[in-house]
């Protein structure tokens, strides 16, 4: 670590919350931190929020750096606005105590303050959970005859013996749980907005008697691991976006045995981040079966919880053919674009081979008419990436940011926020500090750090600096990854705007001309001048228009 002060703040934590059962703090190992800085996390079970802390190497550092600790916060139960008016919160505490140790005060201000400062908007938005219950299961649920109906010595949802625990019957199917099972059934029913039903999967009968278990709500990591190891997991979907997050939130699917065909039944919503998919294979919601597509069938089999154990295993059994197949095609590919003959060959190879995926992904979030341009990027961008090209195989991946920082990328490539630049961590963290790239077939996840109809398209060496969490490739060295392409919706591309016309490429071609060696861009962009005749359109441009029409 590059601070002993860091250091010393973090031992009197460790002191200070030793056997607290407010504060739990999962900190580094404090012998062996390393030189980049450092992370950890505290739960706050009280107020029930997690909040993961980032030191930067200079936060507390001899020579007077007035770095803040970075902070991410998460909870089960507060919505993102009570979140984020905490989070205003901590940063005003900080300021003034900028150069000296914060964290104590953080914690001390969620264990003890957080709760009341809530109360106003908070108990609102829990609240409001109760008074909008909306039934859309039907009403023909079997219901057992209580007299066929033996009491279960156990409870039917995780199996503890009902001697030592309070035995909770329901009252249309007689079914018997333990309160834990009540209480985790309650909460994600109530979090769903949905009557709360019997969480046995084969039975689903209405209980609105569990309405009552709705107590102290648990963090949604207890709620979600209590869900997996019961049959109630064949009632829901872990939403993936969530998941890319590092949580999982239990959404209630309406499919009741994994065949139900109906898309409209098939199509969920997440609670928590809105994001609405296919509750059988988690793609964003889509008409046609899952089976019809390869890239649905792969996402299926990594659906969490697993689908029922025919349909996971048909679509882990497609799922290796396609796999099987697209390396055949990916090592075909990487021949070609490791013999390109310089960045503009490997660009143009790239899209050859991932144009469809790349297509098919981007027209879910933006529609048909998205389109993709060439990045104007600097030449050492290009040259750090290529560097390395021959030792690995490249995936196209998304990025998603705001549109203000397009140049910046063009010119020094995408960085890793923190590492010798001012760049700020923008959308938190969760996997460590590198940068956020989507898989190609999971533009959604990138969607939602866009501020404008526009993505970047990039290539991702994959190395041992790139870690593969769920949708996500968080890349950890910035020559690993280069935007290739910008995508665009044109302002009307259903008229017949020809390529070369769009104004904004006739700007970007104007910076460089394609197609030739590239020189590094100026340190302010002139404006092309309108007496210099437009750069030819090169044969990669005019195809490459040409391909994105048909979509
Ligand atoms: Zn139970
Ligand atoms: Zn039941
Ligand atoms: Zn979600
Ligand atoms: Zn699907």
């Amino acid at each position: 670590m590059s601070n002993s002060e860091q250091l010393a703040e973090l031992s009197s934590l460790e002191a200070i919350y030793d056997g607290s059962r407010e504060v739990v703090l999962e900190l580094p190992d404090l012998g062996n931190v390393p030189d980049e800085g450092t992370s950890f996390q505290a739960k706050l079970r009280a107020v029930n929020v997690d909040v993961t802390i980032w030191l930067p190497p200079d936060y507390l550092a001899d020579d007077g750096g007035t770095t803040l600790p970075l902070f991410e916060l998460s909870s089960g139960i507060y919505p993102r606005k009570v979140l984020d008016s905490f989070a205003q919160e901590l940063q005003s505490l900080a300021e003034p105590l900028r150069g000296s140790p914060v964290l104590f005060s953080w914690l001390e201000w969620l264990r003890v303050d957080a709760r009341t400062a809530s109360s106003s908007q908070g108990a609102a938005a829990l609240e409001g959970r109760e008074t909008d219950w909306e039934d859309d299961f039907e009403n023909d649920i079997p219901t057992a005859d209580p007299q066929e109906v033996a009491k279960s010595a156990n409870c039917e949802s995780c199996f503890v013996l009902l001697d030592k625990v309070p035995r909770v019957q329901l009252k249309s199917c007689q079914h018997s749980l333990c309160p834990q099972c009540a209480g985790m059934t309650s909460q994600v029913f109530a979090a769903n907005k949905l009557k709360p039903h019997c969480p046995l999967a084969n039975c689903r009968a209405n209980a609105p008697e569990l309405m009552e278990w709705t107590g102290m709500p648990e963090l949604w990591a207890t709620v979600s691991k209590r869900v997996l190891s019961s049959p109630f997991k064949d009632s829901i979907v872990f939403c993936p976006r969530c998941e890319d997050r590092g949580m999982d939130m239990p959404v209630v699917s309406s499919l009741d045995d994994g065949q139900a065909p109906n898309p409209a039944r098939r199509t969920v919503r997440c609670f928590q981040c809105s994001h609405i998919f296919c509750a059988i294979c988690r793609s964003p919601s889509h008409s046609s079966s899952c089976f019809d597509d390869p890239s649905c069938v792969v996402r299926m089999a990594k659906r969490r919880p697993p689908l029922t154990p025919e349909l996971a295993e048909k679509a882990a059994l497609m799922a290796a053919e396609i796999r099987e197949e697209e390396l055949k095609r990916e090592v075909e590919g990487l021949a070609s674009l490791r013999s390109a003959d310089g960045f503009e060959k490997f660009r143009e190879c790239f899209l050859q081979l991932h144009h469809k995926a790349i297509m098919n992904s981007l027209a879910c979030e933006f529609g048909s008419g998205v389109e993709l341009r060439p990045t104007p990027l600097a030449r050492d961008v290009q040259d750090r990436f290529m560097f390395a090209i021959d030792s690995a195989r490249i995936k196209p991946a998304f990025h998603g940011t705001d549109t203000k920082n397009y140049p910046s990328i063009f010119s020094r490539g995408l960085l890793i926020p923190g590492m010798k630049n001012e760049i700020p961590v923008a959308h938190g963290s969760a996997h460590g500090l590198g940068i956020y790239t989507a898989n190609v077939d999971a533009c959604w996840l990138s969607r939602g750090f866009c501020t404008a109809d526009s993505m970047l398209v990039c290539a991702v060496r994959q190395d041992q600096m790139v870690k593969c969490v769920g949708d996500a490739m968080v890349v950890f060295s910035p020559d690993g990854v280069v935007p290739l392409f910008e995508s665009y919706v044109p302002p009307s591309w259903k008229s017949n705007t020809s390529w070369a016309t769009a104004p904004a490429l006739q700007q970007s071609l104007g910076k460089q001309a394609f197609g030739k060696p590239a020189q590094p861009p100026p340190a302010k962009p002139a404006q092309p001048s309108p007496a210099k005749p437009a750069p030819k359109k090169s044969k990669f441009l005019s195809r490459l228009a040409a391909k994105s029409k048909k979509h």
